[in-house]
């Protein structure tokens, strides 16, 4: 696939990874769409990626609803008539342990509660959903060729503290292998799935914590320092790229290692 010229529609695109992810396929040439919840995250990165000469747009939604998906899908068609790269950046975190006992009784104190389950659920899991499916469509009747990408993440594996988080991160790592089956069922070949399952990344959430936890975090990776965004960038850049990519979740880690295999 040339990314000069193509379509990319990234949401979470306001931040983070996002941001890093729609300013590389800007540089390399393509037509932007970000998609963000913040209005002012969204001005910011647009200003950017016009600065660098990037036809682009941007619509404030929400990924977990139906309509605003549909929305800013219908606002990239109505912008450059055509969508060939989905990266679904949009992503939160709510940790939290599922139980927390009392160190008097030792019995439950608290529980993980669904204020901090569901959001974690519906962002990473049925947004990651609603932004591929409506992506999808639009490539399956356009017929251009397609590529979507889900952001897992390292904690697939399981992390304590994120019962909520790896759940979702575990199915955004599958969804390629299903979606692909999918597609050979179907014979539908112009689009692909991959996932991408980044390491600890400099974020603002990252860079901002405690320096101590950082080092802490940084003993387990082999790099010796945490992943750049643009380190992420570079290799969906690459997946876009090469078409024999396909149907599979990439870590990019710096090389993590876990020597009692769960995450701490
Ligand atoms: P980030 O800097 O917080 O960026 C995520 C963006 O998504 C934010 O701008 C956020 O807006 C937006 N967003 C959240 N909920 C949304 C919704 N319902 N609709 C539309 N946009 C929404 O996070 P990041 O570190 O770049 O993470 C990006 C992805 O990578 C996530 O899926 C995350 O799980 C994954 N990941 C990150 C790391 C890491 O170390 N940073 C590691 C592995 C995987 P608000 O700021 O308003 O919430």
């Amino acid at each position: 696939m040339e990314i000069k010229g193509s379509v990319v529609l990234v949401t979470g695109g306001g931040n983070g990874i996002g941001e890093a992810v729609a300013k590389y396929f800007a540089k390399q040439g393509a037509k932007i769409a970000i998609v963000d919840m913040v209005q002012e995250n969204i001005d910011r990165v647009l200003a950017d990626l016009k600065a660098m000469g990037a036809e682009a747009i941007g619509v404030q939604a929400n990924v977990t609803s139906e309509a605003d998906t549909a929305k800013f899908i219908q606002a990239t068609l109505d912008a450059f008539g055509k969508l060939n790269i989905t990266v679904a950046c949009a992503g939160i975190i709510r940790d939290g342990m599922m139980l927390t006992l009392d160190k008097q009784t030792g019995k439950v104190a608290r529980k993980l509660g669904l204020d901090k389950w569901q959001p974690v659920i519906d962002v990473n899991l049925t947004g990651t959903f609603l932004t591929l499916r409506d992506s999808a469509e639009a490539m399956v009747n356009g017929g251009w060729p397609g590529l979507l990408v889900t952001i897992s993440s390292v904690n697939k594996v399981g992390q304590i503290g994120q019962l909520n988080y790896s759940s979702t991160k575990v199915a955004d790592a599958l969804m390629p292998k299903i979606i692909i089956g999918e597609f050979m069922l179907r014979g539908i070949k112009n689009i692909r799935c991959v996932g991408i399952a980044p390491g600890y990344t400099a974020t603002p959430m990252l860079t901002g914590m405690n320096q101590d936890a950082l080092k802490a975090i940084l003993k387990d990776v082999h790099l010796g320092r945490l992943v750049e965004p643009e380190e992420i960038a570079r290799l969906i850049g690459h997946c876009a790229e090469n078409e024999a990519i396909n149907a599979t979740t990439l870590e990019i880690t710096g090389g993590l290692c876990y020597p009692g295999g769960i995450a701490k």
